[in-house]
């Protein structure tokens, strides 16, 4: 294919591209800033063919992303929050000699070319020219997993995956001129890159945040000023608690895309109360994004499902015998090509030519999927899976409870049981009685937590993942 950003220019020109506080870029603007970096960036990175970029969510790194990418290197992203030990490992894995960071970044590594943004706009200009194809068969990104479970991998994403995530987005979301996305999610997370690949392939507007201010979002929202927005579950619940009272949002912003994990019922019950149009979606880094989506028509009527397939995707849930619940697997154009240095690993992934995502699901009688959660989370008490997402989502609906983590823990009698793990609201509290007697009430006997503790802290990754299988580690003292 043409080039990404060439091709857009040719096509739409004077169409917004990019804002970012009160800057905004059209695509020719973002072009010519884009094409600058690329005569500056020519020679440092000419015998490279991999670059790695660590940026928070600014104009400056929007710009050099897009540069890295017209030289024709594949992007290596890093999370800014990784410790100088987590990202020793992923520069070394991924082979690293030249580091793009902004000027704020304090970490340093030996053996590496560390280029910050001041010293990139003052290196002299070069003939240098922008790649004129993109192969969708070449590895545009590499992404590491969150590492919710391990050490994280490095996923390969091809243009293609990129490509066809973009359309099998736009096929379920719909798309129309003048569209303006929202990205307050990383852009080094597949979430916050798939934004600017789409504005690429759409001609669309990319809104560009660089935290989650929550008041800005919203008024931008009331006003009209955006029609998408990619969230995670704990910033929808935030969107709609500072929302003023008896308001909601403007009818130009369509929907709000939400991933990432499971979501509790009582936010998706408010949202939709609110007529705000949820599109609950499930992915993965080595799917390139979402691969499952829940049309808007369907969302009241199957409030906790994550939808059905993308229209490029094939969903499977794989159960033993006479199991309504199996592992989750998938065959798509969006998926990895392999982790970096680890073929095996990517090979075991595979069962008969699906890709098996970890994640445990169902499937209803109309073909909806429902997530259950990640296959090692789950505990097996007494011959019943138990789901610690299931058990979380109830109770969330309890004000008192600021946050709340089950996991399991080994137990003579049933195998494991599950512990709930509770934060209070400042000031709140609940006794173990009450939170027992809740749990009777809405849920089945074996999933209700043998024991309720506080803690204060929840083991979480640089992404605000939480680690279930680290919570028995904290500290944590029993509720009377
Ligand atoms: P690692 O693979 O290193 O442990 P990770 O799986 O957390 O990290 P990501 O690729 O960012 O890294 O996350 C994908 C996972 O997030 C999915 O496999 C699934 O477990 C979870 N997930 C994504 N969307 C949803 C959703 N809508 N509901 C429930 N879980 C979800
Ligand atoms: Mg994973």
């Amino acid at each position: 294919m043409k080039n990404w950003l060439l091709q857009r220019v040719d096509l739409t020109p004077n169409r917004l591209a990019v804002r970012f506080n009160a800057q905004e870029l059209t695509f020719k603007e973002l072009n010519q800033r884009v094409q600058k970096l690329v005569r500056k960036l020519g020679a440092p990175l000419a015998a490279e063919q991999r670059v790695a970029i660590i940026t928070p969510n600014n104009l400056d790194g929007y710009l050099l992303i897009l540069a890295v990418q017209q030289l024709g290197k594949t992007i290596v992203f890093l999370n800014r929050r990784l410790s100088q030990r987590e990202l020793a490992y992923q520069l070394q894995d991924a082979a690293i000699r030249v580091l793009i960071q902004d000027d704020d970044y304090e970490l340093r590594f030996t053996g590496i070319s560390q280029l910050t943004f001041s010293a990139i706009k003052a290196l002299p200009e070069q003939a240098c020219h922008a790649v004129a194809t993109f192969d969708l068969d070449d590895v545009a990104t590499i992404m590491y997993t969150s590492g919710t479970t391990g050490n994280p991998k490095g996923v390969m994403q091809t243009f293609g995956n990129h490509f066809y995530s973009a359309i099998g987005s736009a096929l379920n979301l719909g798309m129309l001129p003048g569209d303006v996305w929202i990205a307050a999610v990383p852009l080094f997370h597949i979430s916050g890159f798939s934004i600017m690949t789409k504005s690429l392939i759409y001609g669309m507007g990319v809104s560009l945040y660089d935290h989650f201010d929550v008041d800005a979002i919203n008024t931008e929202l009331q006003n009209g000023q955006a029609s998408t927005i990619s969230v995670v579950p704990v910033m929808l619940k935030n969107m709609l608690a500072a929302l003023p009272a008896n308001t909601t949002y403007h009818p130009n912003f369509r929907t709000v895309l939400l991933g990432g994990g499971p979501t509790d019922m009582p936010t998706l019950e408010r949202a939709s109360k609110l007529g705000v149009a949820i599109v609950q979606s499930y992915g993965m880094t080595e799917t390139a994004s979402q691969v499952v989506a829940l049309a808007g028509e369907d969302a009241a009527r199957k409030l906790g499902s994550v939808g059905k397939p993308l229209f490029p995707v094939e969903i499977r849930v794989k159960t033993a015998a006479d199991a309504k619940t199996g592992r989750v697997q998938v065959k798509s154009p969006t998926l990895t090509v392999g982790y970096l240095n680890n073929e095996a690993k990517y090979q075991a992934a595979f069962d008969d030519g699906w890709f098996d995502t970890g994640d445990m699901g169902w499937f209803d009688e109309e073909g909806y999927l429902y997530i259950q959660g990640r296959e090692g989370d789950m505990i097996s008490s007494g011959g019943e899976n138990v789901f610690p997402d299931e058990i979380e989502s109830a109770y969330a609906a309890l004000p008192e409870i600021e946050t709340i983590a089950v996991a399991g823990v080994p137990d003579e009698k049933w195998g494991a049981v599950p512990v709930a793990y509770i934060k209070f609201v400042p000031g709140q509290s609940l006794t173990q009685a009450t939170l027992r007697a809740f749990g009777r009430q809405e849920l089945a006997h074996f999933k209700v937590p043998a024991k309720f503790v506080t803690v204060t802290d929840f083991p979480r990754t640089a992404s605000g993942k939480l680690q279930r299988h680290l919570l028995a580690e904290q500290s944590f003292e029993i509720i009377p």
